[in-house]
């Protein structure tokens, strides 16, 4: 089963794809790691995307869509996708590549939570710029305001994290994310939204059990 996983920036898609592989035996494959490890392999589409980078190119679609394609074969088409297809045309193309491996995305996962709920949780994080310690007002605020726990730094708002800075993203999200659901929806994968707002261990059980009816 080839899966799609979407879901706007805090919104816990990491611990989701670790839950998924645990329990269906599926593999994680997030663009970026795929990318990374090309690269450091030395692999020809590690060298080909790495002369892009190199000077400071954007990796062209079909090369990133080969990388991807040969992930999938090597996960022996059973794998979560996390990261990508990012536009309407890697979604095409990937459906494509697919094709010529007589197989296609079976499922769309939404992770949907709402616009408030990302900002509340991502601007209320707060960093240690020494240890790397996180913690969050609300949920997890360090014992003495405004100094981390473990080495007594100040923590820091990371600028990412910041509400203007988050809000930006999330319109990114929307605008590239939209397009791809309902593709998948008019080619008949079945699109499975989760709402994203409930604890970690029940969102896995709605994935889990709309996965297994899909
Ligand atoms: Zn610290």
């Amino acid at each position: 089963m080839i899966v799609i996983l979407v879901g706007p920036p805090g919104a816990g898609k990491g611990t989701q794809c670790k839950k998924l592989v645990e329990q269906f035996d599926m593999k994680h494959l997030s663009s970026g790691d795929i990318f990374r490890s090309e690269i450091a392999g030395k692999t020809d589409l590690g060298q080909k995307a790495k002369q892009h980078i190199d000077k400071g190119e954007l990796v062209p679609d079909e090369l990133v869509i080969d990388m991807m394609i040969s992930a999938v074969k090597n996960a022996d088409y059973n794998c979560i996708l996390d990261g990508f297809p990012r536009t309407l045309p890697q979604a095409e193309q990937l459906d494509k590549a697919l094709e010529k491996e007589n197989t296609k995305i079976d499922a769309v996962i939404e992770l949907a939570v709402n616009d408030e709920t990302v900002v509340q949780r991502i601007s209320k994080r707060r960093v240690c710029p020494d240890c790397g310690a996180v913690y969050h007002l609300e949920t997890m605020p360090p014992m003495q305001d405004g100094i981390c726990d473990k080495c007594g730094s100040k923590i820091i708002q990371r600028d990412d994290d910041k509400r203007e800075v988050v809000l930006e993203r999330l319109e990114t999200y929307h605008k590239m994310t939209e397009p791809i659901i309902s593709h998948y929806k008019d080619a008949s994968a079945a699109y499975i939204e989760i709402d994203g707002s409930q604890r970690p261990e029940a969102i896995t059980n709605d994935i889990a059990q709309r996965l297994k009816e899909a």
